[in-house]
């Protein structure tokens, strides 16, 4: 992506030096998939010189834009080879479906806001995401179509993982969500084995929450 156009690659590189690498993630394509994916596309206009800061950003509707190291990090923890099939609830700006893109076959990607799902298909569709797929409506009931589902990330907080996604998980698939009360959350990674999920926690993390159809909001 890096060209003589692009005024971000610095701001790119240094971002996945200083704020990934350095704090541990290793995997040679999340760190090639984090470096060549131009997030200030899926910025509010608003805070794009932010693009590479050390945080999460608004976007419309009220949400948020992942910090650039929970996005390298869930996407670490997914262990993805290139063969999958991802779910995402919560497209968001679209910045996650499209590292995903990068390293997954097919990704499949459900927002409630219908403005945000549209934002997140342009700007996938400026970088060539072809292999993504974005649905408008409550992702805790999963997108049946599609499933089963090798991978599931959920980026926004729920204190459990919603039984559709369990379900539409494949065996031995693997499950990185943000799980707890509405203030703090632990980011979890739960691998389904016959009727049990193992689970290994990750660490403390702060999402916005994941809206079920019924609820406010
Ligand atoms: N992955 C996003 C990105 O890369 O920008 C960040 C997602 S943001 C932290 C969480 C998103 O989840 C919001 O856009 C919110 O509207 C969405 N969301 C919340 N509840 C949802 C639900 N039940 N189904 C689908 N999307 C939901």
């Amino acid at each position: 992506m890096a060209s003589n156009n692009d005024t971000y690659a610095d701001d790119r590189r240094r971002m996945v030096e200083q704020q990934l690498v350095r704090r541990g993630i290793t995997s040679p394509r999340v760190l090639k998939a984090m470096e060549s994916i131009p997030r200030e596309l899926f910025m509010d206009p608003a805070f794009r010189s932010e693009a590479y800061a050390d945080h999460a950003a608004p976007i419309a509707c009220g949400q948020t834009i992942s910090q650039p190291y929970i996005v390298a990090l869930m996407t670490e923890a997914l262990d993805l080879t290139g063969d999958e099939r991802v779910l995402e609830v919560g497209t968001g700006s679209g910045y996650q479906a499209a590292i995903l893109s990068r390293l997954a076959r097919q990704v499949v990607s459900i927002e409630r806001h219908q403005e945000l799902s549209r934002q997140a298909q342009h700007a996938l569709n400026l970088l060539g995401c072809d292999n993504v797929t974005l649905v408008v409506g409550d992702g805790s009931k999963g997108y049946r179509p599609n499933a089963p589902y090798d991978r599931i990330i959920i980026t926004a907080a729920a204190d459990h993982l919603p039984v559709p996604l369990v379900e539409q998980l494949a065996e031995g698939g693997r499950v990185v969500a943000p799980l707890g009360s509405e203030d703090q959350q632990v980011l979890q990674v739960m691998e389904k084995h016959g009727d049990q999920l193992e689970q290994q926690f990750l660490t403390p993390c702060r999402f916005v929450p994941l809206i079920e159809e019924g609820a406010d909001g």
